[in-house]
């Protein structure tokens, strides 16, 4: 098995006019390019992508890369339609016509056969190319060949919510630091509330943040519900020095081609309008939740018990901000 390794970086450049990739194996071929994809564009909104192999790419190189592309593209296109070169393999004649032979081939399956053109020989066009595509074990190999991206996306999606949230608790002038971004030890972020000279007061609050709207599943009566994965999240959340508050980020609706275009246009006429929102994360709400899962504890239920919480958030903004750390600073002083 091999693994693919990008030179051009992103497999997004395949929306550019052409890609190159190596793999481990073609390294020390003397051209050191394995494959090559080129895009011809049709009209605005349709194109043509070709594979080209280099000679001495194994059949199952091919077929991965294959299926890896057709993986991706389906992701990415509203419909996709795969076409193939077919060779005589008797004389290396191209045999004409793929619309018309992928037709034959999905009619007839493993028996298809056409006669070449050349030395009118019988030519299967279910070959060992086409063996190898529709090979199951295969298919799910170049599947996870294609997973690296989602696991990268959720990362980033992550990090672009820590961003968000800080610009936030930074715009109300209260310090923030990030916590073990690598653990998922359910706690993200922790605020120190600032006295009115911006000066630390040594009391917190602990944020868990969750990115994205699959976190939170709205019941038939309409409340929203967040389900709690791991017991030790709720030790996590229930033994911290001040309060935690669970923070949620929804992201911007993904906008249509025609949105885009014209997002485009309007940020170009009018910069600052803000009908077009630019942001990850424009939505951004967050709860109490330590005293919450306290008062369950404290009625006799155990952590394993408790798999979710009802999540009634309000908006995380300069106000809401400003009112935590009236409560907890101003609160601990009359204490
Ligand atoms: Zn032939």
């Amino acid at each position: 098995m091999s693994s693919w390794r990008l030179s051009s970086g992103k497999l997004q450049e395949l929306w550019r006019d052409a890609a190159e990739f190596r793999t481990v194996s073609s390294a020390g071929l003397s051209s050191g390019r394995a494959l090559a994809v080129q895009l011809q564009r049709n009209n605005a909104s349709e194109g043509t992508i070709t594979v080209h192999t280099a000679a001495g790419l194994s059949l199952t190189e091919q077929a991965q890369f294959a299926q890896l592309i057709h993986g991706h593209l389906r992701e990415a296109a509203d419909s996709v339609e795969r076409r193939r070169h077919w060779l005589c393999p008797h004389c290396h004649t191209p045999k004409g016509n793929e619309e018309v032979l992928m037709k034959r081939l999905e009619r007839d399956g493993e028996t298809a056969r056409v006669a070449c053109d050349a030395c009118d020989r019988s030519i299967p066009l279910f070959d060992a190319l086409e063996r190898l595509l529709a090979d199951p074990l295969l298919r799910r190999q170049a599947e996870s060949l294609g997973a690296e991206k989602p696991q990268l996306t959720s990362r980033r999606k992550g990090k672009l919510l820590l961003l968000e949230v800080g610009a936030r608790l930074t715009s109300a002038n209260q310090k923030w630091q990030e916590i073990s971004p690598d653990e998922d030890d359910g706690i993200d972020l922790q605020v120190e509330f600032t006295d009115d000279d911006g000066n630390g007061t040594g009391r917190f609050l602990y944020l868990q943040l969750k990115a994205g709207p699959s976190h939170l599943r709205r019941r038939a009566d309409g409340r929203e519900m967040f389900a709690i994965k791991k017991p030790r999240w709720i030790r996590a959340w229930t033994q911290q020095p001040g309060p935690v508050m669970l923070v949620i980020g929804r992201e911007a609706p993904k906008l249509g081609k025609e949105d885009r275009v014209e997002k485009q246009r309007r940020q170009f006429a009018e910069p600052f309008d803000d009908r077009y929102e630019t942001r990850a994360f424009p939505d951004v709400r967050w709860m109490e939740i330590s005293s919450v899962l306290q008062q369950q504890m404290v009625s006799g239920l155990r952590p394993e018990e408790i798999k979710q919480i009802e999540f009634v958030g309000e908006t995380l903004d300069m106000a809401s901000v400003l009112r935590w750390r009236n409560r907890i600073v101003l609160g601990a002083r009359c204490a």
